[in-house]
């Protein structure tokens, strides 16, 4: 007799699990006449890691399947717009020395490619200007939409910076009060065991046993279902990713209407890099390192040393949060009636904010896969498993393509950086054809791949990478059509910058009147 999969229990109140929760419950009407039901055990002993504020344009689609109004999101979380990364000092760590990984797609993009045309003016212009608007847009603090432009839509693609512990407030409201997800707050105690290896529910310390027929795993560092009771091994990648520690802080604006940025800014350190996030109320600072390169208290001097312009004799005084990173990611993800979902499914430093849309994309495929019954569920876990595990590998790939670019030598976490022993295999390979071609999709062997090629060009340009076609590679653009498109993207810039509001105003804006909806 076939078991019909009806009970989702999600364990674990972060981000992870109130998305993943969401997710679910909206797609699959845990409120309605399906028999879905999703409940979410939250214990009251472990804090969420309440960090994470970056995110990817995917949270806006992500944010208006579960029925969130942007307005709302914004009002409530502290919400600013964010149109991708600086990163300053990455390339030779000299005055000036900073790049942009946009988030919008180069001009022209969709069928060709200005990179042959921008190498002949690469001395003149940088890649992102060249090609795109919006680095331009964030060098003015400009927001990417106008006050008029509907929730959710955009005058250039955006993601944003948001404040975790309100974020996950909002999505437990927003999951309880309008999608259907039970929450308990409770501490999961154990685990009973089918006997065939499935888990049958879990003890909790009020509850009793808590009975399901799926189990997310949202955990965090704990892991508690995939990592310490089924004891799916973790693979570590710290030989590739040496960043294993974080000090965070928040660091107040000077006034009420203080700029703010409109992308994170990424400094490069002697050890690792700071990461500062404009939010509407303040801002979050802070800095990862590897704890092989620079001791705890080198990093809180350096840490101090960045915040000291904004913060004045305080940042000899304020104390910062630190967090211990184990970069590396579950051998697998789902395994039996068990997924894991977020942190407990693996971490890596946020250089590219990937965490969060991980998540996103693994309960997209969660709800979209989710078994009828329990006899397919093990074809959708392999299927899930070989999909993440791919992805996490690209993930490393593009992270640690940052590090591989640089320049620096002035301490050894640069230079280790660059040693070929830390380098995957994949990513030497594709450094090795894109010395003679431009990185392009079909590099990649996925259609829905994490970073597209554009995020790659973004990068390797903007790091000073030179890509010397050979006679037998496609041919470039002809003069009068690189022209038009550098023309093109010159007159949207100007007419951008233009017409667009500063991301200050335009928060206040949607703070006093709101967004028009969708
Ligand atoms: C320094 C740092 C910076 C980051 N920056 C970014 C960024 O810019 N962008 C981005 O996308 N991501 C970022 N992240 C990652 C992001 O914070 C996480 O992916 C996100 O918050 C999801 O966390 P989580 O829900 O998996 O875990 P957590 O927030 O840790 O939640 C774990 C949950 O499990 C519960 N739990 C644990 N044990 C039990 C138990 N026994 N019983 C019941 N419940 C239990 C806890 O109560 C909690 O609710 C960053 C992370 C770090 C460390």
């Amino acid at each position: 007799m076939s078991t019909l999969v009806k009970k989702i229990v999600v364990v674990g109140g972060g981000a992870a699990g109130w998305l993943t929760a969401g997710t679910i419950a909206a797609e699959h009407d845990a409120r309605g006449e399906t028999g879905v039901t999703v409940k979410l055990v939250e214990s009251p002993d472990v804090a969420t890691i309440g960090v994470g504020e970056g995110t990817w344009p995917t949270m806006r689609m992500t944010l208006s399947r579960l029925g969130i109004s942007e307005t709302e999101f914004i009002r409530q979380c502290d919400a600013s717009f964010k149109q991708g990364t600086r990163f300053d000092g990455w390339r030779t760590g000299a005055v000036g020395d900073r790049y942009y990984h946009p988030f919008v797609l180069p001009q022209g993009y969709a069928t060709t490619s200005l990179v042959p045309s921008w190498q002949a003016l690469r001395d003149q212009v940088s890649f992102a200007n060249a090609v795109c608007p919006q680095s331009h847009l964030c060098e003015r603090g400009l927001a990417p939409k106008q006050s008029s432009t509907p929730e959710y839509a955009a005058v250039v693609n955006y993601g944003y910076h948001l404040d975790a512990g309100k974020y996950s407030q909002m999505l437990q409201k927003h999951c309880t009060d309008v999608l259907g997800v039970q929450h308990t707050l409770d501490h999961v105690t154990g685990i009973n065991a089918e006997e065939n290896g499935d888990i049958a529910s879990l003890s909790s310390k009020q509850h009793g046993n808590i009975e399901g027929d799926l189990f997310i795993d949202c955990t965090g560092f704990a892991s508690l279902l995939l990592g310490k009771h089924y004891g799916i091994p973790f693979v570590s990648r710290k030989d590739t990713l040496f960043i294993d520690s974080a000090l965070a802080v928040q660091v107040p604006y000077a006034s009420t209407d203080s700029p703010i940025e409109s992308q994170t800014i990424s400094t490069a350190q002697s050890a690792g890099w700071i990461w500062d996030i404009g939010l509407s109320s303040r801002r979050g600072v802070g800095y990862v390192y590897s704890g092989q390169h620079a001791s705890d208290s080198e990093a809180e001097a350096e840490l101090r040393r960045y915040i000291e312009p904004s913060m004045g004799k305080d940042a000899e005084s304020v104390s910062f949060r630190k967090i211990a990173i184990n970069p590396g990611h579950r051998q697998e993800f789902w395994h039996r009636n068990c997924v894991a979902v977020g942190m407990s499914a693996g971490f890596l430093e946020p250089l590219e904010a990937s965490a969060l849309v991980m998540v996103e994309l693994s309960a997209e495929m969660i709800s979209e896969q989710l078994p009828v019954t329990r006899e397919t569920m093990d074809i959708v876990a392999r299927r899930f498993n070989e999909k993440f595990c791919y992805r996490w590998d690209r993930v490393i790939d593009f992270l640690k393509l940052h590090y591989i670019l640089s320049e620096r030598s002035d301490t050894d976490f640069w230079v280790d950086n660059r040693d070929d022993k830390s380098i995957p295999g994949s990513l030497r390979e594709l450094m090795t054809l894109w010395e003679r071609h431009y990185p392009v999709n079909a590099d990649f062997s996925q259609i829905d791949e994490v970073f597209s090629a554009a995020s790659y060009q973004y990068v390797l340009y903007g790091m000073g990478f030179e890509t010397v076609p050979g006679p037998a590679t496609r041919r470039s653009l002809p003069d009068d059509e690189s022209d038009k498109l550098f023309k093109e993207n010159t007159e949207k810039t100007r007419k951008m910058l233009a017409g667009l509001p500063s991301n200050r105003e335009l928060i206040n804006r949607i703070k006093e009147s709101g967004l028009r909806a969708a």
